[in-house]
């Protein structure tokens, strides 16, 4: 039977909840313990799918296709494993399933309510990630604050779970950040004794209290904590704000909450080994040549919107022993402005996912600008689409050449919706989405930087390369490298006469894990990193001892 750990985050919101849930996952699987993790979001929309990136960030797919919470991509790079859709629970799911239940009449006539109808739903949803998983420990983020109106089924729900499976099976962790009085120069633990009396309130008394903070915790604020929180002294637990996120298991460990977990849940005592990890920390600390790299998007100013593509380049970055300078640059202002001037200093261009008009041409001149000054280019999704309208007008001598998405009549669709989607005009449920299959092409950039020729990643769009433009953009240097299966659909496009130029129709960012890079974003900046462009020099030698 799996065993599960309950995570609240308690005074602010953004307080380092997903990354120590991520980081628990790290330094349990490090003893051997087999571990999976649930997001519960309170939020009533039923994924974060239709949701704007500014509110919500990056939109996480998982492989069977569900939307998920950005915070699962820090579960997958932090556990290395591939979650499912049973991993991301909102409330929105949770009423959409109890309303529809009522419907079909399966209460039988009864009254329905928060509890206990709303909490066994929820119930049911983690013992249906622990059945599906058969992970030793399950770890699950309450998303929100406590004290927030909309988490208390959610909360609830973990708290009748205590008796259900029983004292030893269970542990509650509570996250809560100390803040720091720059008159008198102290940090306060006030905010935490309020949050931790909410949460008792609810009848949750935490095991485990992590402390965020940007100071250094004495040994007197631990010992007031242990005492007005009534959590043993050894199980207040600092997590001081430290320079990379892939040290938080490093500094988990240290403190000492392996062996703790492992003592107050009875789980098999075993050494752990972060070796990797601590190898990953070290090199990102190493000082090394910068690759600049442009991201070209539309939701620049969030850049939690594109948390994957950063984390993915940071992994590549990585693999060639350089440092990541990442340029972020506002499509719609490249779009107004017309000025591509700060491009002159990028050794590589990333455009990558995105939806909606705004920004587009912007993104269409740093594809011309990429393909023309021969700057390595690797688009994802949009970023495909970007790269096929750019090469589509070029090819055609049409400037008008575009994806239906943005100009519904124009004369060269390059990027449509197929003739079988035609008719799906509803925003909710009509992607293609999760794990699709394809074959790449001999000889290609594509094949070379998988060294396999059949693959599956993982899709979240609507549109596709039209097939009748196929011919004309091939003439004119475009190479098909990943087509599906069935050859219908393109899935990786290749611009031929190019350093390199690739983009794909899915999302290589998700896939991508510190220490395994993944195959398109490592081959790109093994591209970038030998590109010199203006007033710069070739790299020291300082690099070459990676
Ligand atoms: N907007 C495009 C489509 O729907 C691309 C989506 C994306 O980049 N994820 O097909």
């Amino acid at each position: 039977m799996s065993k599960y750990i309950f995570v609240t985050g308690g005074v602010v919101s953004s307080v380092g909840k997903g990354i120590t849930v991520a980081s628990i996952g790290t330094i349990l699987k490090s003893r051997q313990i087999s571990v999976t993790a649930q997001k519960l979001d309170p939020y009533l929309n039923v994924d974060p799918g239709t949701m704007s990136p500014y509110q919500h960030g990056e939109v996480f797919v998982t492989q069977d296709g569900a939307e998920t919470d950005l915070d699962l991509g820090n579960y997958e790079r932090f556990i290395d494993v591939s979650l499912t859709t049973e991993s991301s629970v909102t409330s929105g799911q949770i009423y959409s399933e109890v309303i529809a239940k009522e419907r079909r009449g399966d209460f039988l006539g009864g009254t329905i309510q928060v509890v206990p109808h709303v909490t066994t739903e929820i119930k049911n949803r983690f013992k249906l990630l622990a059945e599906k998983s058969k992970a030793d420990v399950v770890i699950i983020e309450v998303g929100g604050t406590v004290g927030d109106i909309e988490g208390l089924p959610f909360l609830e729900a973990a708290r009748q779970m205590r008796n259900e499976v029983g004292r030893d099976n269970i542990l509650y962790v509570h996250v809560t950040l100390l803040p720091y009085l720059t008159s008198t120069k102290e940090l306060k633990t006030k905010p935490t004794q309020h949050s931790v009396n909410e949460l008792r309130r609810i009848g949750i008394q935490p095991d485990i209290i992590a402390c965020r903070s940007d100071y250094p915790i004495s040994e007197e604020i631990k010992n007031k904590i242990s005492l007005f929180c009534d959590v043993e002294r050894k199980a207040v637990i600092p997590l001081t704000t430290v320079p990379t996120i892939y040290e938080v298991p490093l500094v988990l460990e240290e403190e000492g909450l392996g062996q703790l977990i492992v003592d107050k849940m009875k789980l098999k005592p075993q050494k752990p080994d972060l070796s990797q990890w601590k190898e990953l920390v070290n090199l990102i600390k190493t000082p090394r040549e910068p690759v600049k790299i442009a991201l070209v998007g539309k939701y620049v100013e969030l850049q939690d919107a594109y948390f994957s593509v950063r984390e993915a380049l940071q992994h590549a970055i990585l693999h060639h022993g350089r440092d990541l300078e990442l340029i972020w640059v506002s499509s719609e202002t490249l779009e107004n402005s017309g000025d591509d001037s700060v491009l002159r200093p990028v050794q590589g261009i990333i455009v990558p996912g995105g939806f909606g008009i705004r920004g587009i041409e912007g993104m269409v001149r740093a594809a011309t600008y990429a393909r023309e000054k021969k700057i390595p280019y690797l688009g994802l999704c949009l970023g495909m689409h970007v790269m096929v309208i750019e090469f589509g007008r070029y090819a055609l001598g049409s400037d008008e050449a575009n994806s239906t998405e943005f100009n519904a009549d124009t004369p060269h669709p390059v990027i449509d919706f197929l003739p079988d989607q035609k008719g799906q005009k509803i925003k909710g449920g009509t992607m293609r989405l999760g794990n699709y299959p394809c074959k790449l092409v001999d000889g290609s950039r594509a094949a070379k930087a998988y060294g396999q020729s059949l693959i599956e990643e993982r899709h979240r769009h609507r549109y596709e390369f039209n097939n009748e433009y196929r011919e004309r953009l091939e003439k004119a240097g475009m190479v098909y490298s990943g087509l599906s299966p069935d050859g219908r659909l393109v899935e990786v496009c290749e611009v031929a006469d190019h350093p390199w130029m690739l983009a794909c129709q899915f999302h290589p960012e998700f896939g991508s894990r510190p220490g395994h890079p993944h195959p398109l974003f490592r081959d790109f900046i093994g591209a970038a990193k030998d590109i010199l462009r203006e007033g710069a020099q070739p790299p020291l030698p300082l690099s070459s001892q990676y």
